[in-house]
């Protein structure tokens, strides 16, 4: 008999590209298709997108995909969507067409306003609702400042003809035409409107920001129904099972389904995820509080700690100090030295993160002496990336919840150097992940979920492979006397 192949499709809407992948059912990404699209820098520290260009890119890439799985004799089965977090679009209900260009998640504009919530007491009670600090990068005060600046966003508004979504629920509103406004429990989370323990809008924030609920979309599970895409747009309809937003969807890609599983994706940035269960933990250090997943009605939440310069650091060494042609020469490098002689780079370009929150520090390279080189310097930013992970890891450590091991993915990762010293730094085992493509299989996974191609999460697991296992090789002195000597260079980035 000739029997079909079953498919699912996940669309990975990212920050820089969109891009959709056809897996089979074991979870093996079969084709890829990947569109770039402009980044919009209007004002210093403003970041936006068109919204066109984000679906137009999109509906190629998806319509690449379902091609390939015509001439490869396939079906789709489903679609899942992740998505770049947070970034914020308003539209008219009736035309479709957005008021003003989505707000980045990397966009600052409304840093002040932010300043003077803070100043006004207010991030004890967002953080006890939303598990977050008050910050531009969630979607709240980037929704509020459309409204206040956008002319044609207050006449919609009156009207009630004004939306709100985050990317995947303005790429879900597109695909269905219009059918479905909805979004998932993750997205939700990061919009600092959304109480994480009652599961629902807050209804106190969005008076405080003068935002009525009619604008925000539903909010399902992460594995879900969410309609199905208009034949006019890929042909022939396709349901919609899977939505997360994509740190929670590397986070489901990479199997970290029990407390204490963490996952690190090292991109640009760093983003570390640990699953925390059930229960509600408020970190000590400054670490958010988020949703990880929901599943037939449960959620489970997870801590999440950032890193601002990982991969943009290898970036810095390659485009403006040009000790690099490219960043995989990084690993060779690094390899030639026995160790750094106590050369460190902290990477403060944009101020710290967690768990220093320091917006004032600035980078430092310390402990130079005649004899530092290119090599040193190359070294000295990738173990920057492992320290900022260790005090990460020390960070969620000290919040009650220790991970046993860490699982990597994203472009660093591939760096077998980097990951032995971040092994060594940490003093846990990383795994990396035999598929490089966590964050859409994480939604994959959501998809095929609901539908049945996989029973339960544990299944899931079962199929999980580790590409790659690194473990400790250090001497414990040797370790503790690196991260002393870190840690007084992080000190002095707070020297004005
Ligand atoms: P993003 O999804 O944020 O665009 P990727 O996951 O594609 O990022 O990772 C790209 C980043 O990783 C770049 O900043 C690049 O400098 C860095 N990178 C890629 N390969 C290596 C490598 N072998 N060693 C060190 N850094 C690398």
């Amino acid at each position: 008999m000739n029997q079909k192949k079953n498919f699912i499709v996940a669309i990975d809407q990212g920050t820089t590209s969109s891009r959709a992948i056809l897996f089979n059912t074991s979870g093996k990404s079969l084709f890829k298709s990947q569109l770039e699209f402009k980044q919009y820098f209007p004002k210093n520290g403003w970041v936006e997108h068109d919204p066109e260009e984000i679906w137009n890119t999109t509906k190629k890439v998806l319509s690449d995909v379902i091609k390939k799985s015509k001439n490869i004799k396939g079906e789709i089965k489903t679609i899942g969507i992740t998505n770049q977090r947070e970034t914020t679009i308003l539209w008219d209900k009736y035309s479709g067409k957005p008021v003003y260009n989505a707000i980045v998640w990397q966009d600052r504009r409304t840093s002040d306003f932010c300043n003077k919530l803070k100043s006004y007491g207010k991030e004890n009670l967002i953080r006890k609702k939303t598990g977050l600090l008050i910050d531009p990068y969630f979607s709240a005060t980037k929704i509020k400042w459309i409204i206040d600046n956008v002319p044609l966003a207050k006449i919609l508004l009156k009207k009630k003809r004004l939306l709100f979504g985050t990317i995947d629920t303005f790429l879900l509103w597109r695909l269905t035409k219009g059918d479905i406004h909805a979004t998932d429990a993750t997205n939700a989370s990061r919009t600092m409107l959304y109480n994480i323990f009652k599961n629902t809008w807050d209804s106190k924030i969005l008076n405080y920001f003068k935002i009525p609920s009619h604008i925000l979309p539903e909010v399902k599970d992460s594995s879900d129904d969410y309609g199905v895409t208009h034949k006019s747009i890929t042909g022939k309809s396709f349901p919609i099972n899977g939505v997360v937003g994509d740190q929670q969807a590397a986070t489901i890609g990479q199997c970290c389904f029990s407390r204490g599983d963490a996952k690190c994706t090292y991109g640009t940035g760093a983003f570390i995820l640990m699953n925390i269960g059930n229960k509600k933990i408020f970190s000590k250090n400054r670490l958010l509080t988020t949703i990880c997943y929901k599943i037939n009605g449960k959620t489970t939440y997870a801590l999440e700690g950032s890193i601002f310069i990982a991969g943009s650091g290898v970036q810095w060494l390659r485009d403006k100090v040009k000790l690099i042609k490219n960043a995989s020469e990084t690993e060779n490098i690094s390899k030639l030295l026995k160790e750094n002689k106590g050369v460190y780079l902290v990477p403060a370009f944009t101020g710290l993160g967690a768990p220093y929150w320091n917006s004032k520090a600035r980078g430092v390279l310390s402990g130079l002496t005649r004899d530092t080189g290119l090599k040193e310097i190359v070294r000295a930013t990738l173990e920057s990336v492992a320290y900022q992970t260790n005090d990460l890891f020390n960070a969620m450590k000290n919040d009650g919840v220790k991970p046993n091991y860490i699982k990597v993915d994203g472009g660093m990762a591939k760096n077998n150097w980097l990951m032995q010293f971040l092994s060594d730094v940490i003093y846990v085992r990383i795994d990396r992940a035999a598929v490089d493509e966590a964050t859409a299989l994480g939604a994959a996974l959501m998809a095929g979920l609901k539908i049945g191609i996989y029973k339960s999460l544990d299944q899931i697991s079962k199929k999980w492979k580790i590409g790659k296992k690194f473990t400790p090789k250090i001497a414990k002195a040797k370790r503790l006397e690196l991260i002393k000597g870190w840690n007084k260079a992080v000190e002095k980035t707070l020297i004005p």
